[in-house]
């Protein structure tokens, strides 16, 4: 398979003094920034008599950052009970199994993104056979690779007492079908982890979504609760320089996502009026990643390119030509 190297991302923060890299939101949470390339990915530790920790980063998060930081605040590994994966991106699960055996924790993560945690080769398989050629897979590390068994299968609508806090699972389909956000109603404290996609982020400047219709359902739901604050995945754009977002500027997240997808939409079926000869998913890919996302080719775009054809293919605006891999107006 053609790679893309990944490994100086996994060294990078070797060694880093930790508290530039933390932010206490609040007595009991803390968010802990890991450096991945332009952005950074986020780990939530929420302190209570047992400790939780929401998304464990790359795979070299616990020995550089999660450990270090612990050890400040005078806890330790074992103090962990649960560590709950947002979604199942090699970002937000690269932690996992150094904290579970340095544990005794349960791992949750809803059941759609599941097999795909416990089996890290199987993700870069089933996207290589997706996409093929059109993205070429990152190559991570063969230590990095070990899945964890997920013991806690989440299916939304679930209570979890994390840290100090009781939290409602969201199932949040969307930028993955098993993405979740976790919602402390009480404290009005949403951890999103990547499903508020908004305009994606700096180091993919396009959102990644791969089921349009649960992304909008679920973005509706969440516009009617009441966040004080948001923790986010990554610096998810307009606010591209914090993942954690106040009260108005939460708001203006969801509404922004919401609004970046019928933009993309929108340019998809002009683009289709103009092409009567048709266009492949690379082809408008292109397009879409000219027009809104500074030319860049990310696998983000390519799923969310995907997503908008069957969503036109079903509005009957596009029908796939039998006898080409491309699609036309109908
Ligand atoms: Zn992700």
């Amino acid at each position: 398979l053609p790679v893309r190297r990944w490994e100086k991302l996994f060294d990078m923060v070797d060694s880093l003094d930790i508290k530039r890299y933390v932010t206490q939101v609040s007595e009991d949470v803390f968010v802990i920034r890991q450096p991945i390339g332009l952005i950074t990915t986020t780990i939530v530790v929420l302190v209570g008599e047992e400790l939780a920790i929401v998304d464990t980063g790359l795979g070299d998060s616990a020995q550089s950052l999660i450990f270090p930081f612990l050890k400040q605040i005078g806890r330790e590994p074992k103090d962990i009970k649960m560590v709950v994966n947002t979604h199942c991106h090699f970002d937000h699960i690269g932690g996992n199994k150094d904290i579970l055996e340095a544990s005794s924790a349960e791992l949750a993560a809803h059941r759609a993104d599941a097999p795909w945690i416990e089996d890290i080769a199987r993700q870069r398989r089933e996207i290589w056979e997706r996409f093929g050629e059109l993205h070429p897979i990152p190559e991570i590390p063969k230590e990095k690779e070990l899945g964890c068994p997920v013991k806690r299968v989440l299916k939304g609508g679930e209570k979890l007492k994390l840290g100090n806090r009781e939290f409602e699972v969201i199932h949040f389909p969307g930028h993955s079908p098993g993405c979740i956000c976790l919602y402390d109603e009480a404290g009005g404290l949403l951890i999103s982890g990547d499903s508020i996609q908004g305009q994606g982020h700096r180091a993919a400047p396009c959102p990644m979504v791969s089921d349009l219709k649960g992304y909008a359902e679920a973005l509706k739901l969440i516009s009617t609760r009441r966040i004080m604050c948001l923790v986010a995945g990554h610096q998810f754009m307009p606010f591209g320089s914090s993942p954690i977002l106040e009260g108005k500027e939460a708001m203006q997240l969801v509404a922004e996502s919401a609004r970046t997808i019928s933009r993309y939409i929108i340019a998809a079926e002009n683009f289709f009026k103009e092409r009567s000869d048709g266009a492949t998913l690379a082809e408008l890919r292109d397009f879409l990643s000219e027009r809104f996302a500074r030319g860049e080719k990310t696998l983000g775009g390519l799923f969310t390119t995907e997503a908008i054809l069957h969503n036109l293919e079903e509005k009957k605006v596009v029908v796939k030509c039998a006898e080409s891999d491309k699609w036309r107006k109908r």
